[in-house]
């Protein structure tokens, strides 16, 4: 255990958005019928802030750092179902400031899911008229620099929220999970989770090195080739440890992401995706969303049935929340 630097880490400025620890629950009908012994499921869609998920342990740091530079307005951006610029949002309304949501594309006929919430929450949004996804990066500080010129103390969090700061929330998040398993004096084997923008995934693996716990942390990409993912999550984690004073603790070698389960692209619902949500709502009365955690459950599914999860200690399913894809009809909501 790196004691000192997990001090550096509670030192940082850090508002308390959300309810944690987030609770963890067995999912044994689950489990039955995946053929593993015991899966736990990690409950960050609980976490009680905004309607929740992953992305409200990074803004727990980003906007302490946000308040501490006097910002007036957060901006951010992704596609128009993010779970994360709906998360931002409420972040800044919360903390009375303003939020920029830059979406990719046109807007849609209709306000759905996380786009009506963004919208409820008093974003101000937009659409970039353009599906290149990196254009909402060059959007997102363009619009600051426009906040700027006109007085504004705007806030950039890029993408996704992947960056440094961020992916500090989800080392915090490896160390509640630790921490409570030695509470229950058990220690999970396999731990999965879904991989977008790899910020969550970064934090696991650094905080797993950092904890010096011996669980293997897996990620399945729903958004972009493994290879990709795998140079993002290295980056990351490098960047976050170099704000703790740390050497990079995650190699290219400590990453394991699995292809194969993105289906027709990124938020583009898939039908093996569609069936893990179907499965869990039915047969244990839980949520996943058709985006992440549907098509990362497929990813466990699968991976169990080809023999490559080893559940000699229990498997955790970290559950990152997104469920307002549901309600979202059309091309990003559920195939049937
Ligand atoms: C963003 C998100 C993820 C993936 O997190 P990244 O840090 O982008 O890899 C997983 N699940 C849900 C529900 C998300 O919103």
């Amino acid at each position: 255990m790196n004691a000192t630097a997990f001090e550096r880490l509670d030192a940082l400025p850090r508002d308390r958005l959300g309810l944690t620890p987030t609770p963890i629950t067995a999912a044994p009908e689950l489990a039955h019928a995946l053929g593993l012994r015991e899966l736990w499921i990690k409950r960050d869609e609980l976490i009680g802030f905004g309607f929740g998920g992953n992305k409200v342990r990074g803004l727990e740091l980003l906007l302490a750092h946000a308040r501490a530079q006097s910002a007036d307005v957060l901006v951010t951006g992704a596609g128009a179902q993010s779970n994360h610029v709906r998360a931002t949002a409420a972040a800044a309304a919360y903390a009375g400031m303003d939020a920029v949501a830059i979406y990719w594309g046109d807007a849609p006929l209709s306000m759905q899911g996380n786009l009506k919430l963004t919208h409820c929450l008093g974003a101000e949004i937009r659409f970039t008229g353009n599906l290149d996804r990196t254009q909402v990066d060059v959007a997102i500080e363009a619009v600051a620099d426009e906040l700027r010129t006109v007085g504004r103390r705007p806030y950039p969090i890029p993408r996704g929220g992947a960056c440094a700061l961020g992916v500090l929330g989800h080392v915090l998040a490896a160390r509640e999970l630790h921490r409570q398993c030695v509470a229950i004096d058990r220690m999970p084997g396999t731990i999965v989770q879904a991989v977008g923008s790899g910020g969550t995934l970064a934090g696991w693996l650094l905080g797993t090195a950092m904890l010096g716990a011996r669980w293997r942390v897996e990620g399945v990409s729903v958004s972009r080739p493994a290879d990709e993912a795998r140079d993002r999550v290295v980056q990351l984690a490098g960047e976050a440890a170099a704000l703790l004073d740390l050497p990079q603790m995650v190699s290219a070698s400590d990453v394991t992401i699995h292809d194969g389960f993105i289906g027709d692209g990124y938020g583009v619902p898939s039908l093996a995706g569609d069936d893990a949500v179907m499965k869990a709502a039915r047969i244990q009365g839980l949520f996943f969303d058709p985006t992440y955690t549907g098509k990362a459950f497929a990813g466990l599914c699968s991976l169990t049935k080809a023999g490559r999860i080893d559940d000699r200690a229990p498997v955790v399913f970290i559950h990152t929340g997104g469920e307002p894809a549901l309600f979202v009809n059309g091309s990003t909501g559920l195939t049937r």
